[in-house]
């Protein structure tokens, strides 16, 4: 049997996206000309750990001595994520959309900064297909965080929390993070919308 490319973009769509976009399929087929554009961002930060700011991770309070040092309110998670849609949609990085010399941004919840960022996706086209990220912190343990953490940002993604995934790590003693000095965040994620 042999498909048009139009008809192997939507098996491979259904295929890769799941549930979500099955929806579609009682839509009429795409046409080749709007076939699924996918992009891919990545995005990293890393802030000092200090003592009377609080740690916050994907939005989660986490109980600790030191926090993270920050304009705003120092999730690495959030803002890595962040970066990696700006990165996705070519669009520079949050130091660009909300600079740390900007006292609106100070202590800001970095879940609404991201809640700005998908706006900004959206408005573009794109939707948010999945998400995979490391947090890098030697103590204190963060799996029992992690879904508080995967719920908070799916909702801001507007995505099921299965898209999300979280894995905390540490530094194996190693580095600043490895000697408590700080906390890391890695994040990669696809978009997907139609050209
Ligand atoms: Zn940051």
């Amino acid at each position: 049997m042999v498909f048009g490319l139009g008809s192997l973009f939507s098996a491979l769509l259904d295929h890769s996206t799941g549930t979500r976009l099955k929806t579609k399929s009682n839509q009429r087929p795409k046409t080749e000309d709007q076939i699924s554009m996918f992009r891919i961002g990545i995005g990293n930060d890393t802030h000092r750990l200090v003592e009377g700011k609080p740690l916050i991770l994907g939005g989660v309070r986490i109980p600790f001595e030191r926090g993270a040092e920050g304009h705003s309110d120092g999730d690495a998670l959030t803002h890595a994520l962040a970066d990696a849609i700006l990165g996705a949609l070519c669009e520079g990085d949050l130091g660009v959309h909300f600079p740390d010399h900007d006292p609106q941004w100070k202590d800001a919840d970095s879940l609404q900064l991201l809640a700005r960022v998908c706006w900004l996706a959206r408005e573009r086209g794109f939707n948010i297909v999945n998400v995979d990220a490391n947090v890098f912190l030697e103590r204190p343990k963060l799996r029992e965080h992690v879904g508080a953490m995967r719920d908070n940002l799916a909702k801001v993604l507007e995505v099921d929390a299965g898209y999300v995934s979280i894995k905390a790590k540490t530094g194996e003693g190693l580095d600043a993070v490895g000697r408590g000095e700080a906390v890391s965040a890695q994040a990669m994620v696809l978009l997907s919308g139609e050209k």
